[in-house]
């Protein structure tokens, strides 16, 4: 039985996720991490490449006829300051691409999924006479940008590597720790990012009237694009809409000449997401006209994650191997989330099916607790500075779960 290898490595997976933890890098940046899970992956057996797609690590395992199946895992952190007051918490400081200094934190647990895929892929290896087929172990940068999945793509993952049959994925998450949480078919939102510039004509606060106010403007956009989602699209339907970003000017008495708003929108559904991009892009260019603007707005949309789809006859297969495994008992089904990922990219390149699942890192009595007092939204998320996921038994069942997984679709 594969899994019985786990109780001789767990320690040093621990040790592992301690490290990872306390040394986040961002997104394009994470050259340590990356150089650490390839030193990790080599004992193993494995081939392995880096610098795939910018600092993404491969790892393939050849062991005899059967299908290709790909595992991966993404270890990018965030520009967040840890507050979890952990033994182990990072208060590693970085400069993000746009010159600030900023405090770096594993708030997404990224760092969990990569000391998984590092267990899982010993113990797939260490176990090599229990299946049969090929194993593409996929570390996977700058997911925190939409972007390292297709950057692994189109630097010749899937013809530089064996082209996999199932890519299988998972995601640590505000659920009970050594619970999985799985979904069918529309999984996790699509994600856009728009970014907005306003132009209007500066001059001196206390002459409105030589001036075109791109503030007033500014505040008229996000105003009226909240109708998007509250009068446009249907109420059955999920889409967000949020301004997370909006700047202008830089002192009290001067009108500025111009404004920005970074806008970010979600949705589940194709149709939707193009009318809520449509509707943005015409209220912008409709406020922009009525205020009586200098020059149109610029309007620039950045790469963007695509709407997560776990296949459903795959996952019922996935699903079926970890109740087995698991019992039923530790299997809960959840509805789709707004957050967004970018690995459905992978399956989508080759026509593959995806699987993606959710497992619990939150000590399962303080979850419970929330749900019977309808506070589980105070919980700390993904994203969060106290977001803490329990070492165990959190790595141990993410380093199951993946196992388990691959043995479903891997030759006995
Ligand atoms: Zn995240
Ligand atoms: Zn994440």
């Amino acid at each position: 039985m594969v899994i019985e290898g786990l109780a001789a490595i767990r320690e040093e997976l621990a040790d592992l996720y301690r490290d990872l933890h306390q040394h986040p890098e961002l997104s394009l940046q994470e050259t340590r991490t990356a150089a650490l899970l390839a030193r990790a992956l080599r004992p193993s057996g494995y081939e392995v490449a880096e610098q795939v797609g910018g600092t993404g690590v491969v790892g393939v395992l050849r062991n005899g006829p059967g299908p290709t199946v790909m595992l991966r895992a993404d270890f990018d952190a965030l520009p967040v300051r840890e507050k979890t007051g952990l033994p182990y918490a990072s208060e590693v400081r970085a400069t993000d691409k746009d010159g600030r200094e900023v405090p770096v934190m594993h708030a997404c647990g990224h760092d969990m999924h990569a000391a998984c895929l590092i267990g899982a892929a010993s113990l797939l290896a260490s176990a090599k006479g229990e299946w049969s087929g090929t194993l593409l172990i996929v570390f996977q940068p700058a997911e925190e940008l939409a972007r390292g999945a297709r950057d692994m793509v189109d630097d010749g993952l899937f013809s530089r590597f064996p082209k996999p049959s199932i890519v299988l994925g998972q995601h640590v998450a505000p659920l009970p720790a050594g619970f999985i949480g799985y979904g069918s078919g529309p999984l996790m939102a699509a994600s856009d990012t728009v970014n907005v510039t306003l132009h209007g004509r500066g001059g001196h606060g206390s002459r409105p009237e030589a001036s075109v106010d791109p503030v007033l403007m500014a505040a008229n956009v996000v105003t009226r694009l909240q109708g998007i989602v509250a009068r446009e699209v249907s109420p059955s339907e999920m889409a967000v809409v949020t301004v997370g970003r909006l700047s202008a000017g830089n002192k009290p008495n001067i009108i500025p000449d111009s404004a920005e708003l970074g806008i970010n929108i979600r949705s589940a559904a194709e149709h939707t997401r193009t009318l809520v991009m449509e509707a943005i892009e015409r209220i912008v260019r409709a406020e922009s006209a009525a205020s009586a603007a200098v020059q149109e707005p610029d309007i620039a949309w950045e790469e963007s994650a695509p709407l997560l789809v776990s296949d459903p006859d795959a996952t019922a297969t996935t699903l079926a191997a970890f109740t087995e495994h698991f019992g039923p008992e530790r299997i809960l089904p959840m509805p789709p989330v707004t957050a967004s990922e970018d690995v459905g990219v992978f399956g989508a390149a080759i026509g593959v099916p995806t699987v993606f699942w959710f497992w619990g890192g939150i000590e399962p009595d303080v979850v419970f607790k929330a749900l019977a007092e309808n506070s589980i939204d105070k919980l700390p998320a993904n994203h969060s500075p106290h977001f803490a996921p329990l070492i165990e038994p959190t790595l141990s069942t993410g380093v199951e779960a993946l196992v388990i997984a691959a043995l479903a679709w891997l030759d006995s």
